[in-house]
């Protein structure tokens, strides 16, 4: 085992198609908070590249619980909620950290925001040990009208507002289409090598928008656009300045679930 090896962490791959869930995920994961905690596990089970299509479940069953018993696995997963508790996160993202801990691409299904729970066949994060939740069911019956639920919605609303979590729960959701991944991505390039402790200041807006423009197809095999117009489709070389970049990338930041403030 090479204590030294130096871990990268990359941005997970989140293929969820809602735009919402998507951010809500990002946002989670994204968070240099979760990657620093994230990177540590990764070294103590000497993880040195994401998982990706991998299953970790697999992987914990035959790697952890047959070589180093139940206990550590125990306290892997332990130590893998308390980031997302740390976080002031709820159960719904249970699954979320696992796999980004483990850098497993995240998948339509691995993450919800809402839930119709059958309280004759109750989930498991029901009986969920943590005494701070702010998970709660709306129980529908056939009798249950439209505005039965929005109503209590608002009385949830009202009820979470009073906890820790409040404004940032319900504020606006401000990514527009297609917004939300390219900022990623420059937030990525930016940030990147500091997540990784490569660097101490983040990359400056210029050399961003020059790494960008490299991530071009045509770029890349030393070519350049035709004509104006199939320039202006590039999602790459279309950014002419960045200030874009500029107004966009600290929005994505300051959205990132930061318990550090
Ligand atoms: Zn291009």
């Amino acid at each position: 085992m090479n204590k030294n090896k130096r871990i990268d962490f990359e941005p997970i791959k989140i293929k969820i198609k809602d735009r919402k869930l998507f951010a809500d995920v990002a946002f989670a994961i994204d968070s240099p908070f979760f990657i620093r905690r994230a990177k540590q596990i990764r070294e103590k089970l000497n993880i040195s590249e994401p998982f990706r299509k991998k299953d970790c479940y697999l992987w914990i069953a035959k790697n952890l619980i047959k070589k180093k018993g139940k206990k550590f696995v125990k306290e892997i997963y332990e130590e893998i909620d308390n980031i997302r508790f740390e976080m002031n996160l709820t159960v719904n993202y249970e699954c979320v950290f696992l796999k980004a801990v483990f850098g497993c691409d995240i998948e339509d299904l691995d993450y919800e925001s809402t839930y119709l729970i059958n309280f004759q066949d109750p989930p498991a994060y029901i009986c969920y040990s943590r005494p701070k939740s702010e998970l709660y069911a709306i129980v529908l019956t056939p009798q249950t009208q439209e505005k039965d639920v929005e109503k209590l919605y608002k009385k949830y609303k009202e009820t979470i507002a009073k906890s820790l979590r409040k404004e940032e729960i319900f504020d606006n959701f401000d990514f527009g289409k297609g917004k939300l991944k390219r900022t990623r991505k420059w937030y990525w390039i930016r940030y990147g090598d500091v997540l990784n402790g490569k660097l101490k200041k983040p990359k400056t807006y210029p050399k961003t928008l020059e790494e960008w423009w490299v991530k071009c197809p045509l770029n890349k095999i030393g070519e350049t656009h035709k004509t104006d117009r199939e320039l202006k489709k590039c999602p790459y070389c279309s950014i002419t300045d960045w200030n874009i970049m500029e107004t966009l990338v600290p929005i994505y930041k300051k959205r990132l679930k930061n318990p550090e403030g």
